[in-house]
């Protein structure tokens, strides 16, 4: 359930009509509904009472300020993939002690600011970053609070692009390995071992991969702790689908993953954290697009919008369907006539959706891509110098730009021409 809905004709999102913003700010812009923030953060934490846990919102999902303040504000950690990430959820407020620290590629430089501003722990994914930080924690005189990341080398059944728990991906340590790598995690400065990791994929639609990973994980548990580890939290990571298409088959609701997690890992008696980003960001936010030109091509109709593929990537990068709409509720009996949805974009990849039913549009109307809350604005680039999507917060009826279109002479000014030319 979303809040952007037809109110009189007008698509809103909450009580505002988006006819009202784009006078306002122009288009392309990303806009967002707090309402759906706010319930889909809730629904995660209610699905996981009473079992003392943090939900933890994956920042790379959607990552500006205001959004990170109103989740950390209902209680939200955060879980950070870069020291970028980072400071944007300490510049949202967010204590260090609800920053959990992900990620492949740690360098020391993001390790030693971590420790310094605070950190709730740093999931680990190698031997050579667990002694990398041993040496940078040692060095500061400080401890490090660490899970490691384990590859539970089970199939997400998700895009190949987004799967990261085989033993072919570049994600964690081998399952098989763990104990040895914990043995070595208690012998060395500065680390204290708290817990343990594990992140399968993104947009996953079934819960089984999510069940089997994290049996192997209570297994892991049990098996730790007869060797003297405490293991106190478990970070199941984030991952859980959201339904891109009103038709499709629904993605299972946080409340049947929390039933499961409790069934799988309950009566371990850890503290529990969860990494959602999508499900959290995906429905709560759209793409608002105007209509450029419609373009009569041999056999087929271009739709011609000023949204391109460097503001929203994921149909070109992920072969991702959105489901787009018009602002204007098209009147009853209208006849749908199947168009291509492109951008202005010099490349074939810029098209968002192929032989796509829609009503009849014309020039300077507005269109919305649906469920592009997740993976949007993070991905936008300024690809043929078009500036920067801005971004749009609505609660109730009023709204506000929370980061600005950047003006050609912002742009212009970020090069610099050397003396010597
Ligand atoms: C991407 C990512 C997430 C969030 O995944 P969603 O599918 O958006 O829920 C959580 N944890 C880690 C480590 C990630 O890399």
């Amino acid at each position: 359930m979303d809040h952007f809905l037809y109110q009189d004709g007008i698509l809103h999102a909450e009580d505002v009509a988006l006819t009202d913003i784009a006078a306002t700010i122009g288009t392309p812009f990303y806009c967002y509904s707090a309402a759906t923030l706010t319930r889909h953060y809730k629904l995660f934490s209610e699905a996981l009472s009473p079992l003392p846990h943090l939900v933890c919102f994956a920042i790379k999902s959607l990552s500006n300020i205001a959004i990170l303040k109103l989740l950390g504000d209902l209680g939200a950690g955060m879980d950070v993939v870069s020291i970028g990430e980072y400071h944007r959820a300490r510049a949202a407020g967010v204590p260090g002690n609800r920053i959990v620290f992900s990620g492949v590629g740690k360098t020391r430089d993001e390790m030693r600011t971590a420790l310094l501003g605070g950190i709730r722990q740093f999931n680990v994914e190698s031997e050579p970053e667990l002694r990398a930080l041993s040496q940078v924690a040692t060095a500061l005189g400080m401890t490090a609070p660490i899970a490691l990341r384990v590859n539970p080398d089970v199939d997400a059944r998700t895009h190949a692009k987004i799967a990261t728990g085989k033993k072919e991906n570049k994600f964690g340590i081998p399952i098989t390995r763990a104990p040895q790598i914990y043995a070595e995690a208690a012998t060395l400065p500065g680390i204290q071992v708290v817990g343990i990791d594990v992140h399968i994929g993104s947009q996953l639609t079934e819960l089984e991969p999510f069940e089997q990973a994290f049996q192997k994980v209570a297994d892991l548990t049990e098996l730790l702790r007869s060797q003297g580890h405490s293991i106190t939290r478990l970070d199941l990571g984030g991952g859980l689908g959201i339904p891109y298409t009103r038709s499709n088959e629904a993605p299972p609701l946080p409340l049947d993953y929390g039933a499961m997690i409790k069934r799988t890992l309950g009566h371990l008696n850890c503290e529990i954290e969860i990494e959602p980003g999508r499900l959290i960001s995906g429905n709560s936010g759209i793409l608002v697009s105007k209509v450029i030109y419609n373009k009569q091509g041999e056999g087929r109709d271009f739709l011609i919008l000023d949204a391109a593929m460097n503001d929203l990537i994921r149909p070109s990068m992920y072969d991702a369907h959105h489901d787009i709409v018009p602002v204007i509720e098209p009147a009853p009996g209208i006849l749908p006539q199947p168009f291509d949805v492109v951008g202005p974009v010099c490349e074939t990849g810029d098209t968002f959706a192929k032989q796509r039913d829609l009503p009849p549009m014309a020039e300077g109307d507005l269109v919305v891509f649906r469920s592009a809350g997740a993976y949007g604005a993070v991905m936008a680039s300024e690809y043929n110098t078009r500036p920067l999507v801005p971004e749009v917060l609505v609660q109730g009826d009023h709204f506000a730009v929370i980061r600005a279109r950047p003006t050609f002479e912002d742009i212009l000014k970020r090069d610099s021409i050397p003396e010597w030319l």
